[in-house]
């Protein structure tokens, strides 16, 4: 991490710190309340006046409020003492502010040590200004953007005196029944690290102490977006390779980023709860990697193990989850209950309880709680939802919005378009655009799809709106008229998709079709024989087989948060030229699942297919349509062979030979056909995004570097670099080169992983 403590020579430094708590203690104030000693010392001399209950209460974390998800409702307010590690909160409300500042009033003046709590929230895709769910995020491929996004709730989240938040997630998720895809940065363990690193830089700043910056949290560690048949907090099969290759990958790039904590997961991975896993929270996360922060349990995890079957009663729980290396205790009380005693018994260390303090001292540390523990009250209407974040919100949403279909370029909206109908449960909707995990979202912060609309084309466009139905159910009863407003048009809106409760914890379907009432609606609207463009906001991929061939247009607005309706709006117009490319690929039909771009190979790749449907999905990955037409040009390497030392460059020039200016990303890939393991087909390694004008040309650059982009890890993590051929895909074209040298399978130190820069 960037803020490890100062380095000096051991003696000198060990007589200066000596020194310091002298003078320290000579004029009565303890060195941990000193800024001025270095971050370490201040953590041993608090640690060495703490008695064991007080060490035992900073590994805790008690919550405050009443858990308002509707699929997963919660029981009120746990009591508090102000000598807690942490509070999480469960909803969030301006008054909370004096009372976390009360609290920590408690905490600092009335105990005996003055010890901060550190106030964590869940601050998935931000705080009072909601920006698109994480998985639309990943859709406009602009990691810089992101981290602005992130950069942006880091400051409203301070401002309401949280420091903490439990984001991102970066679980990989393959399967788009469960609800928690929303959550995530979709399938591709490369672009779920680069998003990852994005929203943690965004987060924490260069530096936790800064007054704007918040902790991030990566979550769930390990192997959540495998829970089998996409059901929420089920088990994960696992292999030792899937991990390695695909869940661990964002994970790391995490950490290496500095992220300051780690959650550890609901699931259990063959047969060793996530919660309960030495190796992954101990051996893998802090001897190799080297983190130095925490781990906090998910909501319950730790007493869950009971239930999963590895422990017989919340103390063995207890005893298990901390041993693994899972730091704080998140509600369970396992820990408050049951660690002196597990102490005493000589069953639990005092040496891991003092490391594990310590890790969480050390973020607290590090955010300048000891030194700035209170928050200024500043007026609502000051410093959140700010036009600088609404601008970003709806930048965010229309990079992320994908364009999925345009039958004879339908869109942008010709100017014989006088009357558009607008149909849908979705067209005047606010509550559902911001979708799952609004934080402190308010439905009135959403600008509707309608709005959009006739803020964007004002009188150019009647827009008569009819709901036509509701999101599930049977009343056919607005058909009718949706079907008379829709013939009186020259095209038809029609927008349907998901409700925010149908995604994100506890959400999981069985089906990723949208219910048959709105699938009904598209049919019934068809006989007004008017073109019909559907524009879908949803939480996860959907199955969409028998609506695509009703839509001439398809527009993917996700669950985009507060600004959605004036991006898609300019995506109507043709203000804006569309550029989001999908992060997970839409299966044709559920039965598909799981479809994803980086299979292996097959066997037999000339069998195996389904008998009952198609086997290709509908759209692959990185799919999604512009306005203009983006022509590549030959790629080429340079060099045709190169040894392990040496970088490769490959270069593709761009050009926009249409007639509107638009961005494209262009991704790259990498094929290794032979490899001692079997990888996948292809396996995405960089992706760069940028505006062409129309009639110019813009080279894009990839260059290799050999153990980070053409190695490999085995079951144990291990990379290994192999000779041979390997092939270089960009747009439709494969570029062949070798890597030369006379060494077999060789194992060496870890590669540098890849991450975007801010600035990209
Ligand atoms: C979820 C986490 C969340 C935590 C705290 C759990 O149920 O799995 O993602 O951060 O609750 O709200």
């Amino acid at each position: 991490m960037g803020q490890s403590s100062q380095k000096m020579k051991p003696s000198s430094f060990t007589l200066v710190c000596l020194l310091v708590l002298l003078v320290q203690s000579l004029q009565g104030q303890p060195a941990y309340k000193n800024p001025d000693v270095p971050l370490e010392q201040r953590i041993t001399d608090l640690i060495g006046r703490m008695t064991l209950e007080e060490k035992i209460l900073q590994l805790n974390q008690h919550w405050y409020g009443e858990n308002l998800n509707p699929n997963n409702h919660g029981e009120k307010t746990d009591p508090i003492t102000p000598e807690i590690g942490s509070l999480i909160f469960l909803s969030e409300e301006p008054e909370l502010l004096t009372f976390r500042n009360d609290i920590q009033r408690r905490a600092m003046e009335k105990t005996r040590l003055g010890i901060p709590i550190l106030f964590g929230f869940d601050v998935i895709h931000g705080m009072r200004t909601i920006y698109p769910i994480p998985l639309a995020q990943a859709c406009a491929w602009n990691p810089a953007l992101v981290s602005q996004a992130a950069g942006m709730a880091a400051r409203e989240t301070r401002l309401a005196g949280i420091n903490w938040v439990f984001s991102p997630m970066t679980d990989i998720a393959r399967d788009p029944r469960w609800g928690r895809v929303a959550e995530g940065f979709g399938e591709d363990p490369y672009a779920a690290s680069a998003f990852c690193v994005a929203t943690v830089r965004g987060y924490q700043g260069t530096n936790l102490s800064n007054p704007c910056s918040v902790a991030a949290c990566l979550k769930h560690f390990v192997g959540y977006g495998m829970s089998e048949g996409g059901r929420d907090y089920h088990a994960s099969d696992i292999s030792a390779q899937s991990l390695w290759e695909t869940y661990l990958p964002p994970f790391e790039a995490g950490v290496h980023a500095g992220a300051a904590t780690l959650m550890s997961a609901f699931n259990d991975i063959s047969g060793v709860p996530a919660t309960a896993n030495h190796y992954l929270l101990t051996e893998v996360l802090k001897q190799r990697w080297g983190h130095d922060g925490f781990v906090v349990s998910d909501w319950n995890a730790i007493a869950q193990l009971i239930t999963q079957g590895v422990a017989k009663d919340r103390k063995e729980a207890a005893l298990k989850s901390f041993r693994a290396g899972v730091e704080m205790d998140m509600v369970d009380r396992a820990y408050s209950d049951y660690l002196k005693e597990l102490v005493d018994e000589g069953k639990v260390n005092i040496e891991l309880i003092n490391e594990s303090v310590a890790r969480v001292l050390r973020v607290k540390f590090r955010l300048g709680l000891f030194d700035r523990p209170y928050t200024p009250i500043v007026a609502e209407s000051d410093g959140r939802l700010q036009p600088a974040d609404k601008h970003l919100a709806a930048k965010l949403a229309e990079e992320s919005m994908v364009l999925l279909k345009n039958e004879k370029g339908i869109l942008p909206l010709s100017a014989k378009v006088s009357t558009l109908a607008v149909i849908g449960p979705l067209a005047k909707d606010q509550t559902n655009l911001l979708g799952c995990w609004s934080g402190n979202g308010k439905e009135q912060d959403v600008e509707s799809i309608f709005d959009g609309l006739a803020s964007e084309f004002g009188t150019r466009l009647k827009l008569p709106y009819v709901r036509g139905c509701d999101f599930d159910g049977d009343d056919e009863s607005g058909f009718d008229a949706a079907v008379a407003t829709a013939r009186q048009a020259d095209a038809v809106l029609v927008c349907l998709g998901e409700k925010k409760s149908w995604s994100g914890e506890n959400a999981s379907r069985s089906t990723i079709a949208l219910p048959a009432i709105q699938e009904k609606l598209v049919a019934r609207l068809r006989q007004a024989g008017k073109p019909i463009i559907l524009v879908l906001s949803n939480g996860r991929p959907l199955e969409l087989q028998r609506l695509e061939p009703m839509a001439n247009a398809i527009v993917e607005i996700w669950q985009p948060g507060i600004a959605g309706g004036t991006p898609l709006a300019g995506i109507l117009s043709g203000r804006v030229n569309p550029s989001g490319r999908l992060a997970i690929t839409f299966p044709l039909t559920t039965g598909q699942i799981p479809t994803y771009y980086n299979m292996r190979a097959s066997a037999r790749p000339w069998g195996g297919n389904y008998q009952d449907m198609p086997t290709e999905p509908l759209y692959w990955f990185g799919h999604g349509l512009s306005y203009t037409t983006f022509t590549y040009g030959n790629a080429a390497l340079s060099a045709d062979k190169i040894t392990r030392d040496q970088k490769l460059t490959v270069q593709v020039p761009v050009t926009n030979t249409g007639k509107m200016k638009g961005m494209e990303t262009v991704f790259w890939y990498i094929s290794d056909p032979v490899f001692s393991i079997s990888r996948p087909v292809k396996e995405l390694k960089y992706f760069e995004k940028k505006e062409i004008n129309p009639g110019e040309t813009v080279v894009f650059n990839f260059e290799i570097e050999p153990m980070r982009d053409l190695g490999y890890p085995d079951a144990s993590g291990k990379r290994l670099l192999e000779p041979g051929s390997f092939y270089v895909r960009v747009g439709n074209q494969k570029l062949a080169f070798e890597l030369v040298e006379n060494f077999r399978t060789a194992s060496v130190q870890e590669a540098g992983i890849r991450t975007h820069s801010n600035k990209d």
